[in-house]
């Protein structure tokens, strides 16, 4: 299906993409996940062929895409800002690519009907684009890609400009949506919580390269960079300085002690490394003291001394000192 190979954008003198290489299979959604700035909708945009690299490629189908505009690539965009016509009622925004495609006027009132059921605003074709909530609005520019049967699907953070409970309710629609179709598509979002739910696999771009990519699971429990389990939420982390190597895992001096971490860098004796702190049960014991409480739904998401936040089932209280297990990981 798409393959991206190797794409450099430079802005400016500044290098915004620095080789970047991935693949989209048939059926697969991969989410792009990466701080604002980091070259997202750039990418995107080169994608759809309405901008440029400095060099790389991207193919369909092993075709290289360079001589295919952006209107015969075939392939379906929704914005954050829906990008609907205000002119235009409903059936004439979602009827638009089929007309441009001179599809006969009897295929296309079936065709928008059924996208129209198909996210769920069934009889809404003579309504005014003014009239919809965000929320049906995002819809509607959903029906109008998905309307020509595109060959790959890019979302630009279709969420963004949505609250909170209509995000959810929209992001399951999508999700049933690409599972029913089977389109390929790439899902671009700087919030981690939606990638995990719409991503097959999640691509993490930092400083102009994709440092991570996997399946959510293997993400989450291998984000193996600092900045993948920042981007993850993850604010555990520690500096510690390697003392030796022992069959697979090594040993690092830290100012909680000495921790013995999986890692599958190349460290030796005496480095500099980054560890992944995360509460188990079956792990090593440490003392923290406590300094804030915040309710956090089902716990309490406890702050300690030591910068590291901790989660709890029972509130302690602030000044205490709580033991706690936790594993280590090495991260860089
Ligand atoms: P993201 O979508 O991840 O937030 P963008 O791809 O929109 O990031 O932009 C990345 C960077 O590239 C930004 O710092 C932006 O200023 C710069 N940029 C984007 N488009 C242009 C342009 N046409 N000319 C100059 N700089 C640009
Ligand atoms: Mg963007």
């Amino acid at each position: 299906m798409l393959e991206v190979r190797n794409i450099f954008k430079t802005y400016e003198n500044k290098p915004l993409l620095r080789g970047i290489s991935f693949s989209v299979a048939q059926g697969e959604t991969i989410c792009l996940l990466g701080a604002s700035g980091s070259g997202k909708s750039t990418l995107l945009r080169m994608i759809a062929g309405l901008e440029f690299p400095e060099s790389g490629q991207f193919l369909f189908n092993q075709i290289d895409l360079a001589q295919t505009p952006p209107h015969l690539r075939d392939f379906g965009l929704v914005f954050q800002d829906y990008g609907l016509f205000p002119h235009l009622n409903i059936f004439d925004n979602i009827a638009f690519g089929l007309k441009m495609r001179n599809v006969p006027a009897e295929t296309i009132k079936p065709r928008v009907a059924e996208m129209l059921d198909l996210v769920n605003l069934t009889g809404f074709e003579n309504r005014k684009v003014t009239d919809l909530s965000g929320g049906e609005q995002q819809r509607v520019a959903l029906a109008r890609a998905l309307a020509p049967s595109p060959r790959l699907l890019m979302f630009d953070e279709p969420l963004g400009a949505l609250d909170k409970s209509l995000k959810e309710d929209l992001l399951n629609q999508i999700r049933a949506i690409l599972h029913k179709t089977k389109i390929p598509a790439i899902y671009v979002t700087h919030d981690q919580d939606e990638a995990f739910t719409i991503a097959d696999r999640i691509l993490f771009l930092h400083d102009g390269e994709i440092i991570r990519d996997g399946t959510p699971d293997e993400v989450w429990n291998s984000p193996n960079s600092v900045h993948a389990a920042r981007m993850l939420g993850m604010g555990n982390t520690l500096e510690g300085r390697m003392k030796n190597a022992e069959g697979g895992m090594i040993n690092v001096e830290t100012r909680f002690g000495m921790f013995k971490a999986e890692c599958n860098h190349n460290h030796s004796a005496g480095d500099k490394v980054s560890l992944l702190i995360r509460q188990s049960g079956e792990g090593e014991e440490i003392k923290l003291t406590v300094e804030d409480v915040l309710f956090d739904r089902d716990q309490f998401q406890v702050k300690t001394g030591s910068g590291l936040v901790i989660h709890m089932k029972d509130a302690p209280q602030v000044g205490e000192i709580i033991r706690v297990r936790v594993k280590v990981e090495c991260l860089a």
